[in-house]
């Protein structure tokens, strides 16, 4: 009787004790963690680089048992942290807040939970992964408007999504193309693409796109490293930004190449393709466009970036000033020798004023804090200043 109650005493104990256990996990859309020891309240972790070359910064997990706990939180890779930490969501409410400046110390940062929080959610930045993309079209005013297609599936057979706003005139006389995800990780620009979006179709003084303009969107280039919670930027055996010459390897990239031509009649006037810098420091804390190696591009492209300027009306603003020449800093022909980016390809289209990169911090915007409406009001500045662009080269 005595043993009885004793094995069922120590059921009960490791019972508990493992309901009381730390859980972390990442089998999520956009998911990704290497938990590398947990012991008591400190857990170890890594960015799972995956499908990477070198080092990036890419991590978003869950934590569940961690009611009334004291949790600290130790990363082993440097740079893997933003300016105002990392950001964080509890109890699933689907808000995402920064932790705040210098909390992290050494690649660790601790938390201290409530009784009353049973999860939480922690990212290098605000996620974005397909539900969010839906969610933000079903609550879109307008929405009837745009078509939303399939430019192709993905290897792992989920739908790439290619959305056309077309003209209220028949024959527009302009045709935009805007992309984003090249790489999967820079989930903040998708933020800047509902601004975009939402602006087109419902700012008053946007009658001149509506009606002379045809939109294409293409949200998730990378829809797999997405929703798989890869980094995607220097993707092995190949970048999505360095697949638009020979014969291209991914499924949205060839089918890009081959639908944009047709599609665009020679109407195609600007393309734009949406990115994150990296994750802190010089060069990565503004907005700014990555100049094209063309002479008349780059001076579109400069008209462009004033406009943005002159339009960015929110906090978080784009300055001219921060506009990258090429040849200067990374925007040199060495680190495209592995391929040519979609802007570059994009610049060769028949027709094409202007062709550009636009890069978009994770967190940190000249000294401002990135939140989602502060993203998606810049997107609204973008709007505006594709107006005064196509009307000014009209
Ligand atoms: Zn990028």
């Amino acid at each position: 009787m005595k043993t009885i109650f004793l094995i069922i005493s120590l059921f009960y104990i490791n019972s508990v004790s493992s309901q009381n256990n730390i859980r972390i996990s990442s089998d999520f859309p956009g998911g990704n963690i290497i938990v590398q020891k947990i012991s008591k309240d400190t857990v170890w972790l890594k960015p799972d680089l995956s499908f990477t070359e070198g080092k990036w910064f890419y991590w978003y997990f869950k934590i569940s048992n961690i009611s009334g706990k004291r949790i600290i939180f130790k990363f082993e890779q440097n740079n893997v942290f933003t300016k105002f930490g990392p950001a964080y969501s509890i109890n699933n409410d689907n808000t995402w807040k920064w932790y705040g400046e210098n909390r992290v110390v050494n690649n660790s940062f601790s938390f201290f939970f409530t009784e009353q929080d049973s999860l939480a959610y922690f990212c290098v930045a605000f996620p974005y992964t397909e539900i969010n993309f839906y969610k933000f079209l079903s609550n879109l005013k307008n929405k009837e408007l745009l078509k939303i297609d399939t430019l192709c599936l993905s290897p792992e057979n989920r739908i790439i999504e290619k959305i056309v706003l077309p003209s209220l005139i028949n024959k527009p006389a302009f045709k935009v193309v805007i992309t984003a995800r090249h790489h999967a990780c820079e989930m903040t620009e998708n933020y800047v693409l509902e601004g975009i979006i939402e602006s087109i179709l419902n700012e008053k003084d946007l009658e001149f796109l509506r009606k002379n303009v045809e939109f294409l969107f293409i949200p998730f280039i990378d829809k797999d490293g997405v929703e798989n919670g890869e980094q995607g930027k220097n993707r092995i055996p190949r970048d999505h930004n360095r697949d638009y010459d020979t014969q291209s390897i991914h499924r949205s990239t060839a089918a890009l190449r081959t639908m944009i031509p047709s599609w665009s009649e020679g109407k195609v006037k600007i393309a734009l393709d949406l990115h994150c810098p990296w994750i802190k420091g010089n060069r990565n804390e503004d907005i700014y466009l990555v100049g094209n190696s063309d002479s008349t591009i780059a001076n579109n492209q400069m008209v462009f970036s004033k406009l943005l300027e002159k339009n960015s009306i929110g906090e978080i603003k784009l300055y001219h000033s921060n506009f990258l020449p090429y040849g200067v800093g990374w925007n040199a022909y060495k680190n495209f020798s592995t391929g040519m980016s979609f802007s570059r390809w994009a610049s060769h289209l028949v027709g094409i004023s202007l062709s550009t990169t636009l890069e978009f911090p994770y967190a940190n915007v000249s000294g401002i804090a990135v939140s989602k409406d502060g993203a998606r009001i810049f997107g609204k500045a973008i709007a505006y200043a594709i107006k005064e662009y196509l009307e000014l080269k009209k």
